[in-house]
């Protein structure tokens, strides 16, 4: 089949996007990497673009493929076409390099350096040999399967607005390691990966776990990540403390009253009374002008002694487990 390829041209400094088109025959189980790759080979050989594997292996080969994000080398050009033609754009987020080649260091990989690498063995197993059978590698044999294709940082809506958010594609290779049983850093891992623009920073849209092709539903191994850091008595990093009053807060309101006192979270998760109230005084004084907060104290919700038990229970059944 004959299609045309619209591809953006630029030195990644070009602010106005201009396309060439490239016309090229193939056929129509052809992925769009190997059909790009034919028209590098065949008709310019200046055309810039990333790709290794060519089977969905690597995840280096995504695109914006009229306008979706795609592994191209999964993508066929039939599946693709729209018009009798398909356009390729450079991902967003990730500064471009050359025409569709993005920078991965900066994109994805500097982000998935900043954390520990590598298992660090426990020494459990035989004779201190690492032995661990298909169903103890079963909790991260799905995020073993990540590509680091990085299309989940693309529908993040935290990298959206903060591109210093480490996101879900590194934080899913933390996970990898956290809940690997040959593993015996799960503690400094979750204290390195619960610094600010680490796993507390995730606002759980799910988006990323709606983007994965791959099904690693990475906004999952976000929220499994915070529950082990807690189950291992770690609420945030060193250097992030924020998180952990804000975590304090919220528990304690909610064991106290019942339910949520966003009024006095907000406070707490800010350094307390003094602090947090003059840090959110401007907030504070806005909501009450629109009676959307008053002074009165929080009153408790019925039932709330019974939320109580509950909480003591958790904590009972928490103690033993960690
Ligand atoms: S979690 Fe899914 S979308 Fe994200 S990098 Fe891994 S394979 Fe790609």
């Amino acid at each position: 089949m004959e299609l045309t390829f619209n591809v953006r041209r630029g030195d990644g400094r070009t602010k106005d996007a201009t396309y060439q088109a490239y016309h090229v025959d193939v056929e129509p189980e052809t992925s769009v990497f190997e059909a790009l790759v034919k028209v590098r080979e065949e008709q310019d050989g200046t055309l810039a673009f990333r790709g290794n594997c060519a089977v969905g292996f690597c995840g280096d080969c995504t695109m914006l493929v009229n306008g979706r994000q795609e592994v191209t080398c999964l993508t066929t050009v039939s599946k693709a076409l729209k018009d009798d033609a398909i356009k390729i754009d450079p991902i967003p987020y990730a500064p471009t390099v050359k025409d569709v080649m993005y920078d991965a260091k900066r994109f994805i990989w500097d982000k998935v350096n900043s954390f520990s690498p590598g298992v660090v063995f426990n020494g459990a197993g035989w004779g201190g040999a690492q032995a661990v059978t298909d169903d103890d590698l079963r909790p991260v044999r799905r995020a073993m399967r990540c590509t680091m294709c990085g299309i989940c940082d693309q529908g993040c809506t935290v990298i959206d607005v903060n591109l210093d958010f480490k996101g879900p594609a590194a934080l899913t290779k933390v996970y990898r390691y956290v809940f690997d049983p040959r593993d015996g850093r799960a503690k400094e891992r979750v204290v390195e990966a619960g610094e600010t623009n680490g796993v507390w920073d995730c606002v759980h849209c799910w988006e990323a776990s709606d983007h994965c092709p791959f099904d690693i539903d990475p906004t999952h191994r976000i929220m499994d990540l915070r529950d082990r850091s807690v189950r291992l008595g770690v609420k945030s990093g060193t250097g992030n403390r924020q998180a952990a009053r804000h975590y304090n807060a919220f528990e304690r309101s909610v064991e106290n009253h019942g339910w949520l006192d966003e009024r006095n979270v907000a406070i707490q998760s800010y350094g307390g009374l003094i602090k947090g109230g003059l840090k959110m005084m401007p907030t504070g004084l806005a909501a009450l002008r629109r009676g959307k907060a008053n002074l009165l104290p929080h009153p408790k919700r019925p039932g709330a002694s019974a939320i109580k038990a509950l909480f003591a229970r958790y904590r009972e059944v928490t103690r033993t487990e960690r």
